[in-house]
């Protein structure tokens, strides 16, 4: 009897050592099951993507985090460094891709919006192409290397440089209701208490223009998240400051939520649903003064800020389109004609498939 036992212990851990996970490659990194490794994905002297994988030793989905896609948004870069010692291989179901920071070049240079060498938005040329400028090589690689292995994607980012940004999340939907069902309940795990539902996204999967959105449009739930804003960061090393835990929090809701991690699931918040969103733009070039702050709720036609010249002469104003919020607020003099001053949000009625 004892022997049989033995025999069917044997039988049976065959099948489960050919369960092991294989090695995940990403770029030049190379992670055996159970272990967390980093290196880089190559794109060009100067712009190789830092990345960590983290592989665990049960059977899951890959969830990749994106951050540094604009370069002055620090918030989510830090938020990563401390994730990749808080979320242990061992046990782990599936794997973690941190794209550490995607845009070296505008990280180094303190560029806001745009890359320093291609004046080009790494969040507009999206799938990217390999001989194309150096931010589309960057999606291209990020494409390639990151979103096609990856199962779901979360793109972190938080207001820019210039960018006085309240948290909130962006729900994207296709019109696919599986692939939009399974990214809402992403947007509601992580936790964010405002969540932009966002119908402008393009359809096709070459003209995809946005990191997650390249892979929503290739069947794959996907958000973005923003939490931070205006280059502030906290005082001393992996330290987090509120902005920073809003984003590793939620990293952490996100793997309970696809069962990546053993921890029991926290009930979900109830979050604003804004329905109605409007960036108003600046009409001139010159210096703006804001006249409100983010998060402060605003009537039809209030004042959001003045434009002037560089003399001081006032030549634009800027009003809220609608009732609602002001989710970010340009927070710096700078502006030049065509660029977002304010994003307003209304909120209402929370989506169909209830509130969580
Ligand atoms: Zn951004």
């Amino acid at each position: 009897m004892w022997n049989r036992i033995v025999l069917t212990a044997l039988a049976l851990s065959a099948p489960a050592a050919a369960q092991q996970r294989s090695a995940l490659v990403v770029g030049s990194v190379s992670a055996a099951a159970g272990k967390a490794e980093s290196g880089f994905i190559k794109v060009a002297p100067d712009a190789d993507i830092p990345v960590t994988v983290i592989n665990g030793t049960r059977p899951g989905p890959i969830l990749a985090l994106v951050a540094g896609i604009h370069g002055y948004e620090y918030s989510p870069i830090l938020a990563l460094q401390r994730l990749r010692d808080n979320i242990a291989p061992q046990g782990l179901a599936g794997a973690v891709i941190l794209v550490h920071a995607a845009n070296v070049p505008s990280l180094l240079r303190r560029t806001i919006y745009y890359g320093p060498e291609d004046r080009k938005n790494l969040n507009r040329v999206f799938p990217g192409s390999p001989d194309g400028t150096l931010s589309e090589r960057i999606a291209h690689a990020l494409t390639t290397q990151v979103i096609e292995k990856a199962d779901y994607l979360i793109d972190l980012h938080c207001g820019d440089g210039n960018e006085s940004l309240r948290p909130y999340s962006y729900w994207m939907r296709t019109g696919k209701p599986d692939l939009d069902e399974k990214s809402r309940r992403l947007a509601v795990a992580f936790g964010l208490d405002h969540i932009v539902i966002d119908d402008e996204r393009p359809r096709d999967p070459a003209k995809s223009m946005y990191c997650s959105n390249t892979a929503a449009t290739r069947g794959k739930p996907a958000i973005t998240v923003e939490s931070g804003g205006v280059g502030v960061v906290p005082l001393g090393l992996h330290t987090a400051d509120e902005a920073i835990l809003g984003l590793e929090n939620g990293v952490q809701r996100i793997l309970r939520h696809l069962e990546m991690i053993a921890a029991a699931r926290r009930p979900d918040t109830r979050p604003t649903w804004i329905v109605r969103n409007a960036v108003v733009r600046s009409e001139a070039t010159g210096l703006f003064y804001a006249e409100v702050r983010k998060d402060q709720s605003v009537g039809p036609g209030q004042l959001i800020g003045t434009v002037t010249d560089f003399f001081g002469k006032k030549l634009f104003e800027a009003r809220a389109p609608f009732a609602g919020k002001v989710l970010y607020v340009i927070a710096t003099p700078p502006i030049s004609s065509g660029e977002p001053l304010a994003m307003i949000g209304a909120p209402g009625e929370p989506p169909a498939g209830g509130n969580n």
